[in-house]
């Protein structure tokens, strides 16, 4: 994988590249408690914490600083601004902040392009708003891709999209294997290989 977008993981451990080789990326989808009620068709109860953030972000952020490790963390639009202090501290501590939609939204691959298209903005300027930086990745919600996704982003400036699986998603997660596919990053613009 010779991307340069999201962080790459090396094996000294440094966010970059070593000796010209690229172990991989480290990516962190940033689902709050209610995304899982929601995938469950169900919504969240009123005051459900965000654990997330409150618990699970701040615990790798110290792991990754202690081991040197860059990642890169996917997040939910809707979650800003509520949650404007987690995304910053992301961005602050050196990890690129990325695109998880707006909604994270069940069946994402069957929404219009109109929808993607309105999606996909608005969490954008959130998270720019937030860190003061445009993401330039996406990662479709329960890996849910589509065609039409990649001409979204490349319309709306992004880099790269993560929305493919790496393996057969029937070994790993019965309930979202809709699409199983081959490849986990998907460069968008030439510039990339
Ligand atoms: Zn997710």
């Amino acid at each position: 994988m010779t991307h340069t977008r999201g962080r790459a993981i090396s094996p000294s451990g440094q966010n970059s590249f070593a000796g010209g080789r690229t172990l991989g990326t480290l990516q962190v989808d940033v689902d709050d408690l209610w995304v899982y009620f929601e995938s469950l068709g169900r919504q969240a109860p009123a005051g459900t914490p965000p654990l997330a953030y409150r618990e699970g972000v701040p615990r790798l952020l110290d792991l990754f600083d202690r081991y040197r490790i860059r990642a890169t963390f996917f997040v939910c639009g809707c979650d800003l601004p509520a949650q404007v202090e987690g995304v910053a501290e992301i961005a602050r501590r050196g990890h690129e902040v990325a695109n998880h939609s707006n909604l994270h939204q069940n069946g994402y691959a069957r929404l219009s392009y109109a929808e993607k298209r309105a999606d996909i903005t608005t969490a954008g300027e959130a998270i720019q708003q937030a860190t003061g930086h445009r993401p330039v990745g996406f990662k479709a919600p329960v890996f849910s891709f589509s065609a039409d996704l990649l001409q979204a982003l490349a319309e709306l400036g992004y880099e790269y999209d993560s929305s493919l699986w790496p393996t057969s998603m029937r070994r790993h997660c019965g309930f979202c294997s809709e699409f199983s596919q081959e490849a986990v990053l998907t460069p968008i613009t030439t510039g990339m290989s």
